[in-house]
């Protein structure tokens, strides 16, 4: 690899070191702010100490590139809401992939052309990894967006021999990456090995269902970040490389810990068409269903001793997490104990519940894991479930038949009384029915999670403590 400049070189140090360190700040609440500002401070110098690099003989084309990215980016970040999350970052992993595979690409074309003994074995052979995976990225980040975006169908799509025909383009794009290696000037193959990357990308997607999204995003993240690696061996850029690795191995480390949450193995979540999004046609309203007024709810929690929050998708859109605080100093300041459960894919993004809960003040150790809450919910006398449904449905335990079936949920069912903020008794994300609203100890309480927990606030202020 060339020598780089003195600064280069250390800003590449530096930023290696930020980037390690934000993944370690980001692991837990308290210090997640500080991680997402040392991974920008790193980027920035990362970018600074390449655009200093002095083989850079124009600078028009970067700056071009440059303000169009942040067109494109400021608006992404800003005009999203918080609960589109995953789709964004779906998006930018497609934006990732296609940046990692036409640079693979101009590179194998400019030096067949112009430096043919440039293309060794092993330089020819990153470039088809990275314009493998780059490519697949792409095309399968932009049908995981669609799918979340609901512009696509969420269901999987299924037919007879998928596995067969997915497994045999892959080990076609393979064989031609091999011959490309051995042979490396064979040029006319490229274009097949990238026309296979993309279709492999879209039928990789097609058979997931939506509640394995989140699993398909961190895995997709993680080829993102190899294909970014390897485009590190071909570019000679060791913070390439780095960046690439960390990504990449994160990534995988976070789909690992999502398939345990969700009790999915990679084998089911890649090739299994799980998460299925089936309406089960079980006539709920001939099944009864209890509900509550504002008022009636403040009087059983004012009466209840120890009391378990457990939030999901429909906080988050309601953005109730304020009232949720009010609602928590009310009930604390009257010396009743309370709560959060966290189920790990509540929402719709890893850490969905505890950033808006932090962004509320909630104390951090007021919010406990999947399992510390299970252990303690038999003891608790109630639950209020706020805009959560998939994570809370027992079905996932006891209904074999389910699609959720053997996905690890928060028994919020076990508490003495259990209230459900929701609008109707619509599904969640999986789209299948909760029997949990139909149990006598529930009570639903319909409306909007932000106006109903205000109602809710004020019941409770105008009782004397
Ligand atoms: P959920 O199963 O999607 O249910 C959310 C509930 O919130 C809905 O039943 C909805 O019922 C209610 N709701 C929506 N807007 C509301 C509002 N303004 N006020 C009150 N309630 C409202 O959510 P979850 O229990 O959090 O489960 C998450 C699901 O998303 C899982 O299936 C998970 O696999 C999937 N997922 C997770 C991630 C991740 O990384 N966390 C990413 C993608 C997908 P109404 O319409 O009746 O109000």
């Amino acid at each position: 690899m060339p020598e780089l400049p003195l600064f280069t070189q250390l800003s590449y140090l530096v930023a290696a070191a930020l980037f390690v360190l934000s993944l370690k700040w980001l692991s837990a609440p308290p210090t997640a702010r500080r991680g997402v500002i040392a991974g920008e401070i790193g980027m920035a110098l990362a970018i600074i100490g390449t655009l200093l690099l002095p083989e850079i003989e124009n600078y028009r084309w970067i700056a071009i590139t440059l303000l169009v990215g942040t067109i494109v980016g400021i608006p992404l970040a800003y005009l999203m809401p918080m609960t589109h999350v995953p789709q964004r970052t779906a998006l930018s992993h497609s934006f990732g992939g296609l940046a990692v595979g036409l640079v693979g690409t101009a590179k194998y074309y400019l030096w067949t052309m112009e430096e043919p003994a440039r293309l060794t074995h092993f330089t020819t052979g990153v470039i088809c990894f990275e314009v493998l995976l780059g490519f697949l990225t792409f095309t399968g980040s932009l049908m995981a967006f669609g799918k979340l975006q609901e512009l696509l169908p969420t269901r999987p799509v299924v037919y007879r021999g998928q596995n067969l025909v997915n497994l045999s383009l892959l080990a076609i794009a393979v064989v031609i990456a091999i011959y490309l290696t051995i042979y490396p000037l064979s040029s006319w193959l490229f274009p097949a090995l990238i026309a296979l990357a993309l279709l492999f990308g879209i039928l990789l997607i097609l058979p997931i269902g939506g509640a394995d999204m989140p699993t398909v995003i961190a895995l997709l993240n993680s080829y993102a970040g190899l294909s970014a690696s390897a485009m590190g061996f071909v570019l000679e850029n060791k913070l390439l490389i780095i960046a690439g690795a960390l990504d990449g191995s994160s990534g995988f480390i976070l789909s690992i810990i999502m398939c345990r949450a969700m009790n999915r193995s990679f084998t089911n979540v890649l090739f299994g068409a799980f998460g299925q999004a089936v309406v089960t046609q079980t006539n709920s309203e001939e099944r009864t269903v209890r509900s509550a007024s504002p008022e009636e709810a403040a009087d059983i929690l004012l009466s209840a001793s120890r009391v378990a929050i457990i939030p999901g998708y429909g906080m988050a859109v309601a953005q109730a997490q304020h009232k949720v605080r009010e609602l928590f100093d009310q009930l604390t300041r009257r010396g009743i104990e309370v709560k959060f459960g966290i189920h790990p894919v509540a929402g719709r993004m890893p850490g969905h519940m505890n950033v808006l809960l932090a962004e509320a003040d909630i104390p951090y150790d007021r919010l406990l894991e999947m399992e510390e809450i299970n252990a303690e919910l038999p003891h608790t006398d109630v639950a209020l479930i706020i805009g959560a449904n998939d994570v809370v449905n027992p079905a996932a335990r006891n209904d074999h038949s389910s699609p959720i079936y053997g996905m690890p949920i928060i028994d919020a069912d076990k508490a003495r009384t259990v209230m459900v903020i929701k609008r109707s008794m619509n599904p969640g994300f999986a789209g299948i029915e909760n029997p949990l609203y139909h149990m006598d100890k529930t009570l639903m309480l319909f409306g909007d999670a932000k106006s109903f927990l205000g109602e809710i606030v004020k019941a409770v202020a105008v009782q004397k403590s």
